[in-house]
């Protein structure tokens, strides 16, 4: 088929982010599924990488998106003026948040919001030690990419913060690592890009014991595990550990781009003063991207989506199983599917993609790691339809 005028423009005119990129042409997207240029109708399982849990164009959030953009659009930076969706949601969510989390700080990414977090860690301390993982990502900001354990991507880039110290996930050593010069210790309560791994409740408990000890803040990013995705309106939930800073974005703005903070009115005052405007962004918390975002979450509360997550897990837990699979973990619909080796992994991706019309993931840091992500209102039927190809898919090569 002749290349369409779109992909010609896509590919002579966007610049692109590597050599291969998916370039599924998206005509339109409706529930689980893509509609592409071409005729296909594929199986988004991945939601656009843990953002459309509710499906695309849920009809609430549609209609959120248009009645605000037809009352206003974006009229002042953030923080200086009363906007409706903003406050609203704001309230909402600390609702179900725990009281130390009563306040939120929009921005407009998962990078942002841990950028600001580094930066309200730093002022609040007065410390700038910071305390983070190996395969943890947290975004590619320069503050963000400093906390991420990967060489790979951090290398080009150094210079970047310093005083930052990365200890194995999972891994007791990191207890003597944080002190009283540690500004905060930066994590994923489940890990995303490193392999879908969760964190051991005993010694997150004690990471949340040394925090304490030595007035050091802890800061879980659950840009990726937030917003009803691990069966728990958020991961910290299964655990009992609460942070002193919680990072927000993705399925936040029901597709909308949107990224927050939460932490406690004392120590977001250390943006408020010595100077004030201390972390200005112009567009955090626009005023359509709340207004989705509030429709979402109320969504996510009223059909209970979280018991969803639950029900992908376990079905993705049965029938996920045979030649060439080691083992699917994860929480909730936050699954990473361990195949054999990275050529399986490769063919399996592909094959379910090429011959079962299958949108798959992939996660930044693993090859031989599939990762499932489908929105949480995909009807039962469907869900077990595409578990059982992506099991003949890996089977087919092992
Ligand atoms: N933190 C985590 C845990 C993420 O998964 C991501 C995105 N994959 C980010 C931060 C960065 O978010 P954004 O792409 O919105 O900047």
């Amino acid at each position: 088929m002749a290349d369409s005028i779109h992909r010609k423009a896509f590919f002579d005119h966007v610049a692109q982010t590597s050599d291969g990129p998916l370039a599924l042409e998206i005509e339109r997207a409706e529930q689980q599924w893509l509609y592409t240029a071409d005729g296909r109708r594929i199986l988004d399982f991945i939601s656009g990488i843990a953002v459309s849990s509710l499906g695309h164009g849920h009809p609430e959030v549609v209609k959120a998106v248009q009645d605000q953009a037809a009352r206003h659009m974006h009229v002042m930076v953030y923080g200086e003026c009363i906007q409706k969706p903003q406050s609203e949601f704001a309230k909402a969510l600390t609702e179900v948040l725990p009281e130390s989390l009563s306040r939120i700080y929009f921005v407009n990414s998962g990078t942002e919001a841990n950028e600001a977090a580094l930066k309200l860690a730093k002022k609040y301390t007065g410390r700038i030690r910071f305390v983070a993982f190996e395969n943890g990502y947290h975004g590619d900001t320069q503050g963000s990419l400093s906390v991420t354990g990967r060489d790979v991507y951090r290398k080009p880039y150094e210079p970047l913060l310093p005083e930052v110290t990365f200890f194995p996930f999972n891994d007791s050593s990191v207890i003597q690592g944080i002190d009283d010069t540690t500004a905060a210790v930066i994590m994923e309560p489940i890990q995303g890009e490193g392999g879908i791994i969760p964190a051991q409740k005993g010694w997150l408990e004690s990471i949340r014991e040394r925090c304490d000890e030595t007035g050091t803040l802890l800061i879980f990013d659950e840009i990726q595990s937030g917003f009803g995705r691990t069966g728990k309106c958020f991961a910290f939930e299964h655990y009992g550990v609460i942070p002193d800073i919680l990072t927000m974005a993705k399925a936040m703005g029901g597709g909308m781009p949107l990224g927050g903070l939460a932490s406690s009115s004392d120590i977001f005052k250390a943006f408020m003063y010595d100077p004030p405007l201390n972390h200005v962004t112009t567009f955090g918390g626009h005023p359509v991207s709340c207004a989705a975002a509030h429709a979402a979450f109320r969504v996510l509360l009223r059909e209970q989506l979280t018991e969803r997550a639950q029900m992908i897990e376990s079905h993705a837990k049965q029938i996920l199983n045979g030649p060439g699979i080691i083992e699917v973990r994860g929480k909730g619909a936050m699954l990473g599917l361990q195949l054999r080796d990275k050529l399986l992994t490769a063919q399996a991706v592909e094959r379910c993609l090429n011959i079962h019309d299958m949108l798959l993931g992939w996660t930044l840091h693993s090859n031989t790691l599939v990762r499932l992500a489908p929105p949480l209102t995909i009807p039962e039927p469907v869900l077990i339809d595409a578990l059982e190809k992506i099991r003949e898919s890996v089977a087919h090569f092992a």
